[in-house]
């Protein structure tokens, strides 16, 4: 797929807007976060325009999920952080803004008041779990 005039992130693929540059291959560009949730926060994009990872080239999946933990491993050595969250928001309920793909690889400190958590919730038994599983697994069967 082109990459899209009205994306941030194909323009910033196409040089119209800047970024500050971490890793760039064949499939991927990684950069800086304007909004970071901690300094070092990455994103990784593919270089083509898609808005959802349900539907693009698993190639571009398969470079970006292996540099992510080496960007990350770099992070750490870089800022002194003590291990990173890698994480992908897919539609806006999800918390997605930029509907182009891409993973965050988030540098982790002790205290750093990000918080990434929720109040767990209950299954009533495991028939309910198992009717869930098998409705998932159909799907995916299909
Ligand atoms: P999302 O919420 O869609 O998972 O993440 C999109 C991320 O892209 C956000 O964390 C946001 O700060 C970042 N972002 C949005 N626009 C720009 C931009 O122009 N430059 C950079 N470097 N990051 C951006
Ligand atoms: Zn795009």
């Amino acid at each position: 797929m082109p990459l899209a005039d009205d994306c941030v992130f194909c323009r910033i693929l196409k040089g119209e807007i800047p970024c500050t540059k971490i890793y760039e291959d064949d499939m991927v560009l990684a950069f800086l976060d304007i909004a970071p949730f901690n300094p070092g926060h990455t994103v990784i994009v593919p270089k083509e325009h898609q808005h959802s990872s349900t539907a693009i080239d698993p190639e571009y999946l398969k470079a970006i999920i292996t540099v992510a933990p080496k960007i990350g491993a770099a992070l750490m050595r870089a800022t002194g952080a003590e291990g990173f969250n890698i994480f992908q928001n897919n539609g806006r309920v999800a918390g997605q803004t930029v509907p182009h793909v891409h993973f965050h690889v988030l540098p982790r400190f002790a205290d750093d008041d990000v918080q990434i958590t929720a109040s767990t919730k209950k299954y009533g038994d495991f028939a309910e779990m198992n009717a869930l599983a098998d409705k998932v697994k159909a799907v995916l069967n299909k």
